[in-house]
């Protein structure tokens, strides 16, 4: 006999399929868009799929995914193959050397702290003959262990890559802020970041160098948050994948 003390919900959690929590987390996404006075399609759902098999982001693109994200190269590159075309992000870290590996698969890179990394990109993309749009990440915690540039660093690091890395466009903005207990905790750091935005949207640079139109931030835990505060991209991962086993 099931214990009584099972809670029903977790029990109804584990029947749901990928495909179950992909369209849950599309219909929270919708109510906080309509909430906020915006459209759903602005704000565009990347699922995060770490940790997870090709075999699970099948099942997330067959549900409708049609954005993935994964914060490693090297586990990226090994799914790539096996995972219907889709639109890849790069949310974590990037190391120069492996630039290289990544450029003409994704999409977007999230997480562009430097310089260095930027004219890494912009190297390998003259190469390939192709731009590659990055979002410039912003350290919104001040914590010395995460990635991320200081707020007010932005403008000088805008200028530096919109003057010197031809084969890069920037299109916004990425945040992680410090692990929450609840979503509201956020919302101090989506704001911050929400008014930076709108300041570089004021700046003037060709646009073939310089789009601000993509603010990336939200996670499972507070992503209905970060719309409220004008994000256009949310990276959900947990709550369509379930939890993550790090290998
Ligand atoms: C893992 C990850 C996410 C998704 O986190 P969840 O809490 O599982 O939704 C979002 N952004 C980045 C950069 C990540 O590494």
């Amino acid at each position: 006999m099931r214990s009584p003390r099972t809670p029903k919900t977790i029990k109804s959690q584990k029947m749901m399929t990928i495909s179950d929590r992909f369209e849950e987390i599309i219909k929270r996404r919708d109510e906080a868009a309509i909430r906020s006075g915006r459209k759903p399609e602005d704000v565009k759902l990347v699922a995060v799929t770490k940790t997870h098999t090709a075999d699970e982001i099948n099942q997330a693109i067959d549900a409708g995914a049609t954005d993935i994200g994964e914060n490693r190269v090297q586990e990226l590159l090994e799914k790539y193959e096996s995972v219907k075309p889709v639109n890849w992000h790069l949310i974590g870290h990037l190391q120069t050397n492996k630039v290289k590996n990544v450029i003409g698969k994704v999409v977007m890179i999230h997480s562009v702290d430097s310089l260095k990394l930027a004219r890494e990109i912009d190297k390998r993309s003259e190469a390939a003959g192709i731009t590659t749009d990055i979002l410039i990440e912003i350290n919104s915690a001040m914590e010395e262990t995460k990635s991320g540039i200081d707020a007010k660093d932005l403008k000088e690091l805008t200028e530096q890559i919109v003057s010197e890395c031809g084969h890069v466009r920037i299109r916004g903005l990425m945040c992680i802020p410090p692990i929450a207990a609840e979503p509201e905790d956020s919302r101090p750091y989506f704001k911050e970041a929400a008014e930076l935005f709108e300041e570089m949207k004021s700046w003037d640079y060709p646009s073939d160098r310089f789009t601000p139109d993509e603010l990336s931030m939200g996670m499972s835990g507070d992503f209905e948050v970060a719309i409220e505060e004008g994000a256009t991209i949310i990276r959900v991962g947990s709550s369509i994948f379930g939890p993550r086993n790090y290998r």
